[in-house]
């Protein structure tokens, strides 16, 4: 074989700067189940970085559904959604989370980031405009980008400048206003009121990403916009299956027509292969539960507050935070890393989040906490946050 240079060389070069300004992402592996506790590398820690708010994701229920879908009807569905691979079981799922949702229908997509970014490039065109929450996810910036409409960026949780965006982009054939319900990196709802109130004003689509506020938010974990009463007025609800819920998998809930439409023209739902029944049956079992035991959303919210107020008397800036997602803001990208090493060797995870994924003066280390988490796991986290940050001169 004749010698050949590597055109990919320039990968290793590319890999050795991020590693040189410690933004490297080296993901620590998770040994057996999630939950309250588990073992990451090796070691058995306090465990606040999953987004498993309800404890579902190893919950029995979902497990022994899971196993039974598997072996009554496979492993795998076989094909894509609109071939052959809709499944009985899928149909149910969608009309059991359109009720979910007090909306009138609902599709099932691969991923939560692909039921945003088929979602809003089904939706739009190069002749309409995207007004988009500085900090809204990645999946609605790339469903943005695929659309190929003008996308405008409002200031964070800014109806006002909202108002304003909309009323810049008002020659567009097309308006669409769309933020996060809960925000992933500061834990703070957004102002859906104002900003449902402002896209009416505007007759503009209104769409909001629940990935962190379905199951959480709202009255038995069914959203933002039930927690602010706004049903009927938010044009398209984005959920996820991968947090709360415990399994995989995204979710657009709205108007019949709209989920018609994205049966037609929703990329990820046409050109990816539907989800395997174990994972439907799963979810259909985490919807159960989520009816059956409603102590869980009520213990995930009463050790939200137990924490984010044993963080703040520690002296630890945690924002604006509301929900269960508490940010310790610290500032500096490597003092945040090694305040997060550090945790770690006393038995709590959780991660540094840094530039890119947060301004670069704005460090942190990100907790959430989820319902199995005991008083005694909350107290033993809140010490090893105290004694770690005293010594890193972070607290007094
Ligand atoms: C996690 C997340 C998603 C993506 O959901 P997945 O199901 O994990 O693909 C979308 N939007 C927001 C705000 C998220 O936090």
């Amino acid at each position: 074989m004749p010698d050949r240079t590597d055109p990919l060389a320039y990968l290793e070069e590319e890999i050795g700067a991020l590693d040189r300004d410690g933004l490297l992402v080296r993901p620590r592996s998770l040994e057996g189940p999630t939950g309250a506790r588990a073992v990451f590398d090796g070691r058995e820690v306090i465990n606040l970085a999953s987004n498993n708010y309800l404890g579902l994701a190893n919950h029995p229920r979902l497990n022994e559904a899971a196993a039974r879908a598997a072996t009554d009807l496979g492993a795998g569905s076989g094909a894509v959604r609109t071939i052959a691979g809709t499944m009985a079981i899928h149909v149910e799922l969608e009309r059991r989370f359109a009720a979910f949702k007090h909306a009138e229908a609902a599709l099932m997509f691969p991923s939560g980031f692909a039921a945003n970014a088929g979602t809003v490039a089904a939706v739009l065109g190069p002749e309409d405009v995207i007004v988009s929450d500085r900090l809204n996810h990645a999946s609605i910036i790339d469903g943005g980008r695929l659309s190929k409409a003008r996308i405008a960026v409002f200031d964070h949780a800014d109806a006002a400048d909202a108002d304003r965006k909309l009323a810049e982009t008002a020659d567009a054939r097309r308006q669409l206003l769309i933020t996060d319900g809960v925000f992933s990196m500061d834990g703070d709802i957004a102002p859906l009121p104002d900003l449902v109130e402002v896209a009416e004003r505007h007759g503009a689509i209104m769409m909001v990403d629940d990935a962190h506020a379905s199951g959480v938010l709202g009255a038995g974990g069914a959203g933002s916009v039930d927690h602010f009463g706004l049903h009927g007025r938010v044009d398209i609800q984005v959920g996820t299956l991968s947090k709360a819920i415990g399994v995989l998998g995204g979710f657009i809930a709205g108007r019949a027509h709209l989920v018609e439409w994205l049966r037609q023209r929703g990329r990820p739902y046409l050109f990816s292969t539907s989800a395997p029944p174990a994972v439907a049956a799963a979810c259909m079992a985490a919807l159960d539960v989520l009816a059956d035991e409603p102590e869980r959303l009520a213990r995930l919210w009463s050790n939200t507050e137990r924490f984010k107020a044993g963080l703040t008397s520690l002296g630890f800036d945690t924002g604006s935070s509301a929900t269960p997602i508490t940010p310790v803001i610290t500032g500096d990208a490597v003092a945040t890393q090694r305040f997060a090493r550090e945790l770690f060797d006393a038995g709590v995870f959780a991660p540094a989040i840094v530039f890119p994924t947060v301004a670069r003066d704005s460090a942190r280390i990100r907790t959430i906490v989820i319902a199995d988490h005991d008083d005694a796991d909350l107290d033993e986290a809140l010490a090893a946050f105290g004694t770690v940050g005293a010594s890193l001169g972070l607290v007094g």
